[in-house]
């Protein structure tokens, strides 16, 4: 296909897929392992459509990991292995039939480090999933594509004059909100996080905040976090993870923010979310 028909191919108002809705992601049983090392002991969490779970435990507990069998990427680590199911509105997207690139454009990943691609323009970097994922749209359907996404990531004022210059001259914060953006244009259904403001100011901390809890409208949003006045700030729903004395993660305790905050069932739940350990 040349540029030029690229150009005028349409992209369709509403991406295909069977349900467009708000998606609910469930892990079912996930053992993993790097090597011989069992990192997960059967996990299972059912994040629900439309809301912020937040995934919270000491370091090296498995968050991270957990996260990433979420958007099949644990399988890049070539150690890495795998056993259990996650099911995005109840199909398992690690079912020999579902393919990779299907999984990854419905569950999108913001990391703790902002990656924009440098050299890139702010409108680029807005619009690089597209041409990863094999999506075609028309100029126009791009330029609005820009301004939502921008406007949605708590940009676009920031950004709109200045669409052609380099991503990577964003300050810190702007970056990862140019990052959010990024995942947004290609219609993700569940958007996971990763200590998304772990390397920010207070002030970014709060915009990505604001931004998250508008996004949770359209996106269900999964956050690891190890600031737990922000779990208690914007999630909805909390999972404890913790992996004592080398034995692989678990999740001890999960359920509503405000229960698992202010009336724990497990008391190693209330010393960690009262910062007696951790
Ligand atoms: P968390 O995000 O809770 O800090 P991780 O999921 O990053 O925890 O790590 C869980 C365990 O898996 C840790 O023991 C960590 O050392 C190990 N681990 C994580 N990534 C890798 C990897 N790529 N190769 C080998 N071990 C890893
Ligand atoms: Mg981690």
């Amino acid at each position: 296909m040349t540029a030029a028909a690229d150009e005028t191919t349409v992209l369709p108002a509403t991406p295909p897929g069977p349900n467009r809705g708000l998606a609910e992601i469930e892990g079912r049983d996930i053992t993993a392992w790097f090597g011989q090392h069992k990192v997960l002991d059967r996990v299972s969490l059912t994040m629900r459509a439309g809301q912020i779970t937040a995934l919270i435990g000491p370091s090296g507990c498995g968050k991270s990991t957990f996260l990433r069998i979420l958007n099949r990427m644990h399988e890049l680590v070539p150690s890495a292995q795998l056993a259990g199911e996650v099911l995005l509105d109840g199909e398992d997207i690690y079912d020999p039939s579902k393919r990779l690139i299907d999984a990854r454009r419905a569950i999108g990943m913001v990391f703790q480090k902002p990656n924009p691609f440098p050299a890139m323009s702010i409108r680029e970097n807005v619009l690089a999933g597209l041409k990863l994922t094999g999506t075609k749209a028309s100029r126009s359907t791009k330029e609005e594509l820009v301004e939502s996404c921008l406007t949605k990531g708590g940009l676009w004022n920031e950004v709109k004059d200045r669409l052609d210059a380099p991503g990577g001259g964003l300050s810190g914060g702007q970056q990862q909100r140019l990052c959010i953006a990024r995942s947004l244009a290609i219609k993700p259904r569940v958007l996971l996080m990763d200590e998304p403001c772990s390397a920010l100011d207070p002030t970014s901390t709060n915009v990505i905040e604001q931004t998250m809890k508008e996004l949770a409208q359209e996106v269900t949003i999964v956050i690891v976090t190890h600031n737990m006045q922000q779990a208690a700030r914007v999630s909805d729903q909390c999972a404890f993870f913790l992996a004592s004395q080398g034995t692989p993660g678990v999740i001890v305790e999960h359920g509503d923010t405000t229960a698992m905050f202010q009336d724990p069932q497990d008391p190693r739940t209330a010393d960690y979310v009262h910062g007696r350990f951790g």
